[in-house]
């Protein structure tokens, strides 16, 4: 599969020989199974700020997603969009639609969502502090209704992903470190049972080791679970490894997808998103050097 081009700015613009548009219908999945279709939406805040600027994106059913794209991007705008939790912001999708398993999501509440299945892990962890690992691992089953046997399953299952959590299991969370936060966040979501997370930033602030390793658990969950994953991250490196399918976001629009294989190999997506080129790795001059070329071009 070839990757494509969008816009008329930012990365598009200067796209290399490489990378070709193709038909507007080729996506993640060319049209096999989406349990979530991003149609052309665009979102404003406040009334009047226009942030996504006819996003369209779309993951089929088992697939690792990722959104990439630098600091403001929008891709939490585009998670909280899906997640209908744009309103607390006062935020609203003013164009376009979002259909998750065949449903307009605009009609579902955000906990309806999460009984339908689809739960947001939200970027910076957000525990409860004051409560253990456990709490918080058991206030993620609030919306559920199968029962405490079938909850201690789901609990027992998540210490199975992360034994981490189960030795730090009646620690208070706000005592715990910035990976096993994480990981809880990542627990707590994985209480309600969900079919698709949508996991914002999990790497933010976390050492590489500790990154990989989470990366490697969500791998894992999406293998062995058949959790559908759309991710948010602006390590495009560490992303590209493990997603399927990959959309780069700059100023509220999808610039460039493809296959994650294909974007790691694209001369572009080396050199501005992963600070490498066919020359090799570029010194932190030539990265600044590349970043004000790209403000220009873009
Ligand atoms: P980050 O990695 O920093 O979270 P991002 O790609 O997720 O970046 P968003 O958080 O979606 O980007 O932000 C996209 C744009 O929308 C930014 O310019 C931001 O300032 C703006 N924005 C985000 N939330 C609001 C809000 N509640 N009100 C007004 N503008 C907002």
């Amino acid at each position: 599969m070839q990757l494509r081009t969008r816009s008329h700015h930012g990365l598009a613009t200067k796209m290399s020989s490489s990378a070709q548009v193709v038909g507007e219908n080729a996506g993640a999945s060319e049209g096999a199974g989406n349990l979530l279709s991003v149609n052309n939406i665009e979102v404003i805040y406040d009334h009047v700020i226009l942030v996504l600027k006819g996003v369209s994106l779309e993951v089929p059913k088992g697939k690792i997603v990722a959104i990439l794209g630098a600091n403001g991007a929008g891709k939490t705008t585009t998670l909280k969009a899906i997640s209908n939790l744009l309103h607390a912001e006062r935020g609203e999708v003013t164009k376009g639609s979002i259909e998750y398993d065949g449903q307009h999501v605009q009609a579902s509440s955000p906990n309806d969502l999460v009984k339908r299945g689809v739960i947001q892990v939200m970027e910076g962890r957000h525990c409860f502090e004051h409560l253990t690992i456990e709490e918080n691992l058991l206030t993620g089953a609030y919306t559920r209704s199968d029962g405490s046997a079938a909850i201690d399953a789901s609990l027992e299952k998540v210490y199975a992903y992360f034994p981490r959590l189960k030795e730090r299991r009646t620690s208070q969370a706000g005592y715990t470190s910035g990976g096993e936060q994480q990981m809880c966040a990542i627990g707590r979501a994985l209480m309600s049972n969900p079919k698709m997370i949508l996991l914002d930033e999990p790497s933010m602030g976390l050492a590489p080791q500790l990154v990989e390793e989470i990366f490697e658990i969500v791998n894992e969950l999406n293998k062995k679970e058949g959790v559908s994953i759309l991710l948010a991250e602006q390590n495009t490196n560490i992303a590209l490894r493990y997603a399927d399918y990959g959309y780069i976001l700059e100023n509220g629009r999808v610039v460039m997808d493809g296959p994650a294989s294909s974007l790691r190999e694209n001369e572009d997506v080396k050199e501005f998103y992963l600070g490498l080129s066919t020359a090799g790795r570029k010194s932190f001059r030539d990265v600044k050097h590349y970043r004000r070329r790209k403000r220009w071009l873009g």
